[in-house]
């Protein structure tokens, strides 16, 4: 199977700075917020920083497209939904660098094959670990899931708090954005979107978090 889907690559043209760079750009940080970035408790901040970044933003190093390549035929004619709901999510936004934070359900119809129910998570770490908007991260899960497996349809659903509404701006804690992005049967069919829709409701019980 060939499918090529648009590398979303950071740095287009623009060589990534160094780790130095990177950690003189979070002094200049600290001394705009009116820190003294000589004392004690500071010294260490910038390489903590950037390296809390490696880890926040790993998604760039990930390829969505491979982490789905690997499917499984036999499946004894399954032909019902695959749910995987309440998928943690944690983001940033690209807009203010502050965190979103929620979940996932992720669902699909199956064609002729199924994957690793773990990979729908793994995809959803891959685009959400990058500066994000909410609605792009919908629609690059659902999309990428479409094109690899293409099964008979596709639905995900993100509720997410933003940081940049609670700690920030307007100042709405307890506010979450839901987007959803459904394709092939979940966009046509309405039982199968009802489906859809009522198994991710039927226990959702957990907060989400800012
Ligand atoms: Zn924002």
């Amino acid at each position: 199977m060939n499918i090529h889907i648009p590398s979303e690559k950071l740095s287009k043209g623009a060589a990534k700075p160094s780790r130095a760079e990177a950690e003189a750009a979070v002094r200049t940080l600290l001394r705009w917020a009116g820190e003294d970035v000589s004392r004690e408790g500071l010294r260490d901040t910038p390489a903590r920083v950037v390296r809390s970044y490696e880890e926040f933003f790993n998604g760039y190093d990930e390829d969505p497209v491979a982490l789905l390549a690997r499917t499984f035929e036999e499946i004894e004619g399954y032909d019902e939904m695959v749910v995987l709901r309440d998928i943690r999510v944690e983001s940033h936004c690209e807009h203010h660098m502050v965190p979103i934070i929620g979940r996932a359900h992720v669902a699909y119809l199956p064609g002729t094959r199924v994957v690793g129910i773990s990979k729908l998570a793994r995809v959803v770490d891959a685009y959400a670990h990058r500066f994000q908007i909410q609605e792009k991260l919908t629609a690059q899960i659902a999309n990428t899931i479409n094109e690899v497996l293409q099964p008979r349809g596709v639905a995900v659903m993100i509720e997410a708090g933003h940081q940049c509404m609670s700690t920030r701006g307007v100042h709405k804690p307890g506010s979450s954005m839901v987007t959803s992005r459904m394709l092939g049967a979940f966009r046509d069919d309405q039982a199968t979107r009802k489906e859809f829709l009522s198994i991710i409701s039927s226990r959702s019980c957990v907060s989400v978090e800012t």
